[in-house]
């Protein structure tokens, strides 16, 4: 950890990996630091976008995946499936690790359990205090990252970059299934299953070994009326797909982890020696499974300007305006899509719809970002989806 460093970056999800090789790819001296042990696991439902697994190739990250390529949305007991473009289902804990190796590979030096903040900062460089192992340090940088995920407590002593929580917002929740486990008759192996009722949604996509990851966004307050995490997904799961059997089954796995509130954003993600970048800097919820992308890519630019800032050569305000323009826009989309998953009647209302109609289909799935382009709608609904998995079980 001794000084003299570059970059100093704060977290080493998807965000803070690609920003220090960004940086340390530049020549940069580059320390990443992260608070938890590694590996480590992640509430996440660990689908990689199209131009996100073209992110993950240009930071060098090899790592095993599941390819999808279609959507399943249920509502109230019926479901539409659209094909996408082909995205990947990746283990969050297998890719984070892999990331840190990447970086390393490039001359990051990594550092976990070593929880870190920033405690001043100028034009001339910034102090973070880090606790590693119990002990602390002082240490400096003319740059630093901030990439520490959703609560971003690494900038509690920073003025001017506060964050606006959406009062509406919902919380994450996820687990890891063994196939065993439940039925998964209605899911499919290739594609991502989303069932939503009014007060969450919850989603399923089959990891490269073949367990389940099963993430959620739903009411607080649900989690406590409900008995616990369990208890609310099956209770979302019964809306959404009418089938009691399965939801009882969700319910009684366990390991459910939670996330605070998720829906966030900041108006300023730069000041005088410092970038925020991923969920730090704003989060918008996970439907429409962006947020390794738009985490990947505001880590590589903010490594590329703190990488120009090192130099001398980085224009003040410029990586916030690219935010702004680039990714607070993709964010205002995917808030548009939360809000309208508030209205239950709306949502069963698309599912039928776009279940017989490929026009209104591709209309309706240009919410999902980079996952939506060559999209056709493939099967009808929910009962014809049984009987030809089961068919296929058969033959
Ligand atoms: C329910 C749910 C489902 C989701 N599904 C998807 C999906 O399918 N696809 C998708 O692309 N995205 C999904 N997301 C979003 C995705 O998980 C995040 O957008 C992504 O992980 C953001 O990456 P990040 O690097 O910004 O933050 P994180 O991955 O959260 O990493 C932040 C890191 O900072 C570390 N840290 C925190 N504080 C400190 C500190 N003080 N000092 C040092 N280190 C610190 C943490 O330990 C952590 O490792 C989902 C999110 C949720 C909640």
């Amino acid at each position: 950890m001794n000084p003299p460093w570059d970059v100093i970056v704060i977290g080493a999800g998807p965000a803070g990996s690609a920003a220090a090789i960004a940086s340390a790819r530049s020549g940069l001296r580059t320390l990443l630091l992260d608070r938890a042990g590694f590996p480590r696991s992640k509430v996440c439902g660990g689908c990689v976008s199209p131009a996100g697994l073209r992110l993950l190739h240009d930071c060098g990250v090899p790592v095993a995946i599941n390819a999808v390529g279609g959507l399943t949305v249920w509502s109230r007991g019926r479901s539409a499936h659209v094909r996408t473009h082909a995205g990947g289902v990746v283990e969050r804990s297998l890719l984070d690790t892999e990331f840190t190796h990447a970086a390393m590979r490039v001359g990051v030096k990594f550092i976990d359990e070593c929880s870190a903040r920033v405690a001043s900062h100028d034009a001339s460089g910034v102090v973070v205090q880090a606790t590693h192992r119990g002990e602390q340090r002082t240490l400096q940088a003319r740059v630093v990252v901030c990439a520490d995920g959703l609560q971003a407590r690494s900038l509690e002593h920073v003025p001017g970059l506060a964050t606006k929580v959406w009062t509406r917002s919902r919380i994450g929740l996820g687990t890891l299934a063994q196939p065993q486990a439940m039925d998964t008759t209605m899911l499919r192996e290739r594609a991502i299953t989303m069932l939503v009722a009014p007060r969450g949604y919850v989603g399923f996509a089959r990891l490269h070994d073949g367990r389940w990851d099963i993430a959620a966004a739903v009411e607080r307050a649900m989690v406590d009326e409900a008995g616990g995490a369990g208890a609310a997904i099956a209770s979302i799961v019964a809306h959404a797909s009418g089938d009691d059997t399965f939801a009882r089954q969700v319910g009684r796995l366990t390991g459910w982890k939670g996330t605070p509130l998720l829906t966030r954003r900041r108006e300023h993600v730069e000041a005088p020696g410092i970038f925020v970048a991923g969920d730090a800097a704003a989060y918008a919820e996970p439907f429409t499974g962006e947020g390794m992308t738009w985490a990947m890519e505001t880590g590589l630019r903010a490594g590329e300007c703190a990488s120009q800032l090192a130099r001398g050569l980085y224009e003040a305000g410029s990586y916030e305006a690219w935010w702004h323009r680039c990714i607070a826009r993709q964010q205002r989309r995917a808030m548009r899509l939360a809000r309208v998953l508030r209205m239950s009647g709306l949502v069963h209302a698309g599912v039928r719809v776009a279940g017989a109609s490929d026009r209104v289909a591709r209309l309706l799935t240009r919410a999902a970002g980079s996952w939506s382009g060559a999209i056709s709608v493939d099967r009808r609904d929910g009962a014809d989806d049984r009987e030809q998995i089961d068919h296929g079980r058969l033959a």
